[in-house]
């Protein structure tokens, strides 16, 4: 058994959207790629790169002539470094699936193929536990529980022999609540899979939309935890992945928030362990400026914790910012404040970060970080200055997830791999560090198998 069998066999944080590779892709669309309303993909890649790909082409072609034609569907599938921290671009290649995936005659059966070709991957790579997230686009209640039901049964009959598949919702951000109670009625409907279903996750992006917003979402999923606990859904939350609409200051709040509120695990929370000089200068004028209304929750929370802030060497001058925020308040929500980076700024944000990262331990809230994704889309520049390394430094509970494998190209031993290349740590030591990490599983809220029972 290698040291770091435990992190290379259970991945907690996985899309099965992006698990899917450009070979899985062909071998779902190809006998009707004509058929497919692709526009979905079209428009957001002209949007993001300039041209108009042509997908029946890139079908037709990697169908015919793999040799040539797959290498070509990568280019427009595959998202690398190249494609340069931008979401927009990634959305656009991940489009090509989802594009493929909602055809209507075919939805069930390819949502079916698909999630099946990921579990197979999985198995054949030899992880044995897998806690898959994954949304639905559709807007009304029966399209999104057929989804999620038909999900969830699949993984359901493949969680046998040493493999353990379960299943976690993400609610779309801006109709959580509608989502949540979809989620319960999927419970009510179908109680076979309370054991698949463990929980519930936001997802896809961040930006406007604040963990406040779900303070009281929160609060009813964990009243609903304590009065049927053997349903409890714990909650994951991508949180401090893209924040550049805010101060650094806010997205590490928007972290502490999410993990304050009762998630159990965090995803990414780059915000938390990327350096501040190197944040700032990712782009012009990067987190200088940021809305009034996310001003005020600052020095909210400011002064709700000055004396934790000022234990960690973090100056907060009361007086100035009760001062601040009188201004603030004449002003509209939506207004800009801009408030340069100064050395000293800096050096707090740093503490600021060792704050958070030490409530989490203290929490017990996890952080589940996945290198290459970080590197792709979540705007880390370089290897060197991957939060990861802050990470581990720190005592905060850390597992390492792949989040996307196949629109990547890399599964999550090569993430393991990654680890070891570019960190100073040796596989014993990285090892002992990150334990394992099945240990962070949910559903441990709910009583143990054999006392379960169903509604
Ligand atoms: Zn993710």
């Amino acid at each position: 058994m290698s040291l770091l069998h435990f992190a290379r066999t259970c991945e907690l944080h996985v899309h099965p959207g992006g698990c899917l590779t450009a070979e899985d892709l062909i071998a779902l669309g190809k006998d009707f790629c004509e058929d497919i309303d692709w526009r979905l993909f079209t428009d957001a890649y002209e949007r993001a790169y300039g041209t108009r790909p042509d997908p029946i082409a890139l079908f037709r072609d990697a169908a015919s002539d793999p040799s040539a034609g797959l290498d070509k569907l990568r280019e427009y599938y595959i998202y690398t470094q190249k494609d340069g921290g931008d979401f927009g671009r990634f959305q656009a290649k991940f489009n090509l699936v989802i594009s493929l995936l909602r055809h209507p005659p075919k939805r069930e059966e390819l949502i079916k193929n698909a999630l099946q070709r990921t579990i197979n991957r999985h198995r054949k790579e030899g992880i044995t536990f897998v806690e898959y997230r994954c949304g639905c686009s559709s807007e009304t209640r029966d399209a999104f529980l057929d989804f999620h039901r038909i999900s969830a049964q699949i993984l359901s009959r493949a969680s046998q022999g040493n493999t353990t598949a379960r299943y976690i919702i993400s609610l779309r951000r801006w109709a959580a609540q509608q989502d949540c109670e979809w989620v319960r009625e999927l419970l009510d409907e179908n109680p076979e899979l309370i054991p698949t279903i463990v929980g519930i996750d936001f997802a896809h992006v961040e930006e406007g939309y604040p963990p406040k917003n779900n303070r009281a979402l929160f609060k009813r999923i964990h009243q609903d935890n304590r009065k049927r606990p053997q349903r409890a859904l714990e909650i994951t939350y991508h949180v401090g992945e893209s924040y550049f609409d805010k101060s650094l200051e806010s997205a590490i709040r928007w972290c502490h928030e999410a993990a304050e509120m009762g998630a159990r695990r965090l995803g990414h929370a780059i915000a938390l362990g990327l350096d501040p000089e190197i944040a700032i200068a990712r782009r012009p004028d990067a987190h200088v400026e940021e809305r009034v209304g996310e001003r005020l929750d600052q020095i909210a929370y400011d002064l709700n914790y000055a004396p934790a802030l000022s234990a960690y060497g973090i100056q907060v001058n009361a007086p100035a910012l009760r001062a601040e925020r009188q201004t603030l308040k004449n002003r509209a929500s939506d207004d800009l404040v801009e408030r340069p980076y100064k050395p000293q700024r800096l050096a707090e944000i740093r503490n600021r970060q060792q704050f958070v990262l030490n409530r989490l331990a203290r929490l017990g809230t996890v952080i589940e970080t996945c290198p290459t994704s970080n590197l792709r889309i979540g705007g880390v520049p370089d290897p060197a200055h991957h939060p990861i390394h802050t990470f581990l430094k720190s005592d905060v509970n850390l597992a390492i997830g792949a989040d996307d494998p196949g629109i990547f190209d890399s599964p999550l031993a090569r993430e393991i791999d990654w680890v070891l290349a570019h960190t100073n740590w040796t596989p014993k030591a990285l090892a002992n560090r990150l334990g394992d990490p099945r240990r962070f599983r949910l559903g441990r809220l709910r009583p143990s198998r054999n006392h379960l029972v169903c509604p």
